[in-house]
C-alpha cells in the first residue's frame, strides 16, 4: 500500500510524548513489511538543533503557499528519512509557526495561535501530496493537530487528485481536543455549513479532534481497552456519544515498542546489557549504576522503584504523593524522572529533600536517564488515572522491571496481574489495581514487595515480561487491516 502518515511530532525530529514514538516506529515497521511510506511533520528548528539533525535534513527546493484566513502563508519543504529506513520525511518549514522553544507552548502556557499553526500543517499535507505527485491509498492522521486532514480530504480531496485516497484517524489521547473559539473556523478555509453539532462544532466551539472523528473513513485508538473506555462518559471527555455513533469503524491497536531503541540486550545507555537469560546478572549492575547516578546509597537488596513520566495528574502522581509518607516508612528507594505541573514537581522535590536516602528526583527530559531507570529499577510505577496505551510499562516489561499499574487503557491490555490463576498459566507479568486511591496503590506496593522477596517467582515474572513480543510487527499488521477497511469504505462512498 501507499501510505502517508502525518503527525505534529515524530522521533527523531521532535518529541513530547508517545505520539512521536508511534509516528516514526509505525512507518518503519510498515516499510519493513514492503509498503511505501511518507511522513509529513513540522520542522521545529530548535528541536532539530537539540537533536543534532542538521546534516540529515535537506531542502527540496520546493515551497507551498496556503491561504490561512486573510493571509497567504508560505513554507519551505525540507526532506529527510526516518533513520535506518527508506521512509521519506517531508518537514514543513514555516519559522513563524514552528521556530519556537516548545511544540505546543512554553513557560507562559499553550501558544495561542496553535489552531492556525496546525490548520496550516493539515493543509500542507494535501499540498505536499500534490506537489510531489504522491497519490496514496490512505492518509493516516493523528490527534487533534491533524484532525482537519480527514475533513479536507473528503471535502477538497478531488482538487488535489486525492479523491480515491481514504483517511484513517488515530486518537492517542482524548484529553487533548484542539478546541478553539468559533471564529477560528475561518482559518480552516472550510464552509460554515460544516460548523454544526454533527461535524466540527462542539458546545459552540471548533473542535479539531471531533472533526477528525467525524470525517475519517476509519478510526483507531491505541489500545483495545481504551477503544471501549472512550465510548463512556468517564473517559470520553464529552465525545463519547460521537464515538459510540462510530463504534463500527473504531478499533483499538496496542502500540508496539521500537526494539532497536528499547532493548536491554543492545541498549547503549545502560551499564550492562542483558537479556532474559542474564537478567539476574545484568540488572544488578544497572541498579548500582542508577543508585550512584541519582545519589542514592548503594544497596543491592533494597527494592528500587522507578517512574518516568510527564508530571501531571493523568499519570497518577497525586496518588503517589498521597501515600508518600507510608512509602517513606518502608525500606525502599524511588527515582522519578519527568517534567510538567509545577505543583506536583514541587511535591516530588520536597519528598527528595526530606528523605534523600530514599527518594531521588530529576526534573527535566533526559533520554539516557530514562533508559537507565528502566534497566536499573526493580519495579516501575504507573498508576495512571487514564492511559490510552502507555509505553513505559512495555519498556519496563521488556527490561525485566516489574510494573505496578492501574488497570486502565493500554495498561490493562499489557500488564497481567499476579493472581494464582495467572501465575499458574504463566501469563502474570506485573501488578494491577483499579480503584483510584492512594491507599489502594499503597496496598499494591506492599503486595509487590512480598513477591519481590520470593526470588523464584520474581524471576518468572521478569522472564514472562521479557519474552513476550512487544514489537511493532504485530501492531503494523493490525494497522494494515484497518487501512484496507478504510479503502473499502472509501470506495463504497462512505
Ligand atoms: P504520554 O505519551 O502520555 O506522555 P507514554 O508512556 O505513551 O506517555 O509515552 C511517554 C514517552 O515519553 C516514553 O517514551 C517515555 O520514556 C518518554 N518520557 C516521558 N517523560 C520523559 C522524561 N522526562 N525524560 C525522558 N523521556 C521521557
Amino acid at each position: 500500500m501507499r501510505i502517508v502518515l502525518t503527525s505534529s511530532e515524530a522521533v527523531p525530529f521532535s518529541k513530547t510524548g508517545g505520539l512521536a514514538d508511534v509516528s516514526s516506529a509505525l512507518p518503519k515497521a510498515l516499510a519493513a513489511l514492503g509498503h511505501e511510506l511518507w511522513l509529513i511533520t513540522p520542522y521545529y528548528p530548535q528541536q532539530a538543533e537539540l537533536n543534532g539533525l542538521a546534516k540529515q535534513i535537506q531542502s527540496t527546493e520546493q515551497s507551498i503557499t496556503i491561504t490561512i484566513g486573510h493571509n497567504d502563508v508560505t513554507a519551505r519543504i525540507l526532506e529527510s528519512r526516518i533513520p535506518g529506513t527508506s521512509v521519506r520525511v517531508f518537514l514543513v518549514d514555516q519559522p513563524e509557526y514552528f521556530d519556537r522553544p516548545g511544540l505546543y507552548g512554553d513557560a507562559q502556557g499553550d501558544y495561542r495561535d496553535s489552531c492556525e499553526r496546525f490548520v496550516f500543517l493539515s493543509r500542507a499535507v494535501l499540498e505536499i501530496c500534490d506537489k510531489f505527485d504522491i497519490r496514496p491509498d490512505v492518509i493516516h492522521a493523528n490527534d487533534w493537530q491533524t484532525g482537519l486532514v480527514p475533513a479536507l480530504l473528503k471535502i477538497e480531496g478531488h482538487s488535489y487528485g486525492l479523491e480515491r485516497t481514504a483517511s484513517i484517524y488515530t486518537i492517542h489521547n482524548m484529553a487533548f481536543q484542539g478546541q478553539f473559539w468559533h471564529w477560528d473556523m475561518v482559518l480552516t478555509g472550510l464552509d460554515w455549513k460544516y460548523f454544526n453539532w454533527r461535524q466540527m462544532e462542539f458546545h459552540g466551539q471548533l473542535n479539531l479532534l471531533k472533526t477528525g472523528i467525524t470525517f475519517a473513513d476509519m478510526l483507531t485508538t491505541v489500545s483495545p481497552t481504551y477503544a471501549r473506555e472512550i465510548q463512556t462518559a468517564e473517559f470520553g471527555n464529552g465525545l463519547n456519544g460521537v464515538l459510540t455513533s462510530r463504534r463500527e469503524d473504531l478499533v483499538g491497536i496496542l502500540n508496539g515498542i521500537d526494539e532497536e531503541v528499547w532493548n536491554p540486550a543492545s541498549d547503549p545507555y545502560i551499564a550492562e546489557n542483558y537479556d532474559h537469560t542474564t537478567v539476574s546478572i545484568g540488572k544488578p549492575v544497572c541498579k548500582v549504576a542508577l543508585q550512584k547516578a541519582m545519589g542514592l546509597p548503594v544497596h543491592m537488596n533494597v527494592p528500587l522503584f522507578g517512574m518516568i513520566s510527564r508530571i501531571t495528574s493523568q499519570k497518577g502522581l497525586d496518588l503517589i504523593l498521597g501515600c508518600s509518607r507510608d512509602l517513606a516508612d518502608l525500606n525502599v528507594q524511588c527515582v522519578f524522572l519527568g517534567t510538567g505541573d509545577p505543583v506536583l514537581e514541587k511535591g516530588l522535590m520536597a519528598l527528595a529533600k526530606e528523605h534523600p536516602q530514599k527518594f531521588a528526583v530529576k526534573i527535566g527530559y533526559d533520554e539516557a536517564l530514562s533508559h537507565q531507570i528502566e534497566a536499573g529499577s526493580d519495579i516501575f510505577l504507573m498508576p495512571s488515572q487514564f492511559e490510552p496505551c502507555g509505553l513505559n510499562q512495555m519498556y519496563s516489561l521488556a527490561y525485566g522491571t516489574v510494573p505496578i499499574v492501574r488497570a486502565v487503557g493500554g495498561l490493562a491490555d499489557s500488564v497481567i496481574d499476579v493472581t494464582e490463576a495467572n501465575l499458574g498459566k504463566g501469563t502474570a507479568n506485573g501488578f494491577s489495581f483499579y480503584e483510584y486511591k492512594s491507599e489502594v496503590l499503597f496496598r499494591q506496593i506492599c503486595r509487590t514487595l512480598g513477591y519481590f522477596l520470593d526470588k523464584t517467582t520474581w524471576l518468572k515474572l521478569q522472564k514472562t515480561g521479557m519474552t513476550r513480543d512487544w514489537s511493532w510487527k504485530r501492531s503494523a499488521q493490525e494497522y494494515l487491516n484497518a487501512y484496507q477497511q478504510a479503502c473499502l469504505k472509501r470506495s463504497h462512498g462512505h
